[in-house]
């Protein structure tokens, strides 16, 4: 198996039915037909694409670990990654065809925004299966740089450049602050767990509507022993 793996087109078509719960958008809403044509479009046009790189975890100490040759300062990274041997460094995008497309009529000016939100929610589901398929791994999770404390968005360069060839076969660039281009992509890594580890667990951003877990304050504690007051 090559160590890098390109997936160029990610089968993960929007459903409509579930775009509009996740936006929260009913059946009998004025905006409903407008999302209904939206989804068909953004089918047509949206190919969301990732790139997966199978790495070894060379070291892991006391709140560090080193991982395909890069060292990474995070304590939650080396608690997560201290029994793993190898993961995956992976990043993916939504793409910007959907944002780029005249054709999707976007009146209220944020529902590009929020389909390839929602394509990007649906590719990530869909690498996850990929990797679960592929590898027989079924009990894994994913870290991103950027949502946790100690792992923050400027670590991103080492693992962009650790990954490779991210612009050629994605498209993705960064920018100064290592935030991705287009905006609705991400990158980390992929690593075996069985406890159910979602990076919301740890993030204390608590007003966020993305949020798929609970904070978890005992394990932010256990992890960086306390919670700053703000
Ligand atoms: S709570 Fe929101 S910002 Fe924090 S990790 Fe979850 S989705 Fe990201």
């Amino acid at each position: 198996m090559s160590d890098r793996i390109v997936i160029k087109d990610i089968k993960a078509p929007l459903d409509l039915k579930r775009t509009a719960e996740n936006m929260h958008i009913s059946e009998d809403s004025d905006f409903y037909d407008e999302l209904a044509e939206a989804v068909e479009k953004a089918n047509e046009v949206a190919r969301p694409r990732a790139v997966l790189k199978w790495v070894n975890v060379d070291d892991v100490g006391d709140g560090y670990a080193v991982v395909d040759g890069v060292r990474f300062d995070s304590k939650v990274m080396a608690d997560k990654l201290k029994d793993s041997r190898k993961v995956f460094f992976f990043a993916i995008t939504a793409g910007d065809e959907v944002q780029n497309d005249t054709d999707i009529e976007d009146s209220m000016g944020v529902l590009k925004d929020m389909l390839t939100s929602q394509i990007l929610g649906a590719a990530y589901r869909e690498m996850m299966k990929y990797v679960r398929d592929t590898f027989g791994s079924q009990s894994i999770a994913f870290m991103n740089p950027g949502s946790l404390p100690d792992w923050n968005m400027q670590n991103n360069f080492a693992l962009i450049d650790a990954i490779g060839g991210v612009e050629a076969d994605l498209g993705i660039t960064m920018n100064s602050t290592g935030a991705m281009i287009p905006f609705q992509s991400g990158s980390g890594i992929i690593f075996a767990d069985d406890t159910g580890y979602a990076n919301c667990s740890l993030c204390r951003n608590l007003d966020c509507v993305g949020r798929r877990v609970p904070f978890d304050e005992s394990e932010y504690i256990r992890i960086f022993g306390e919670v700053p007051d703000n």
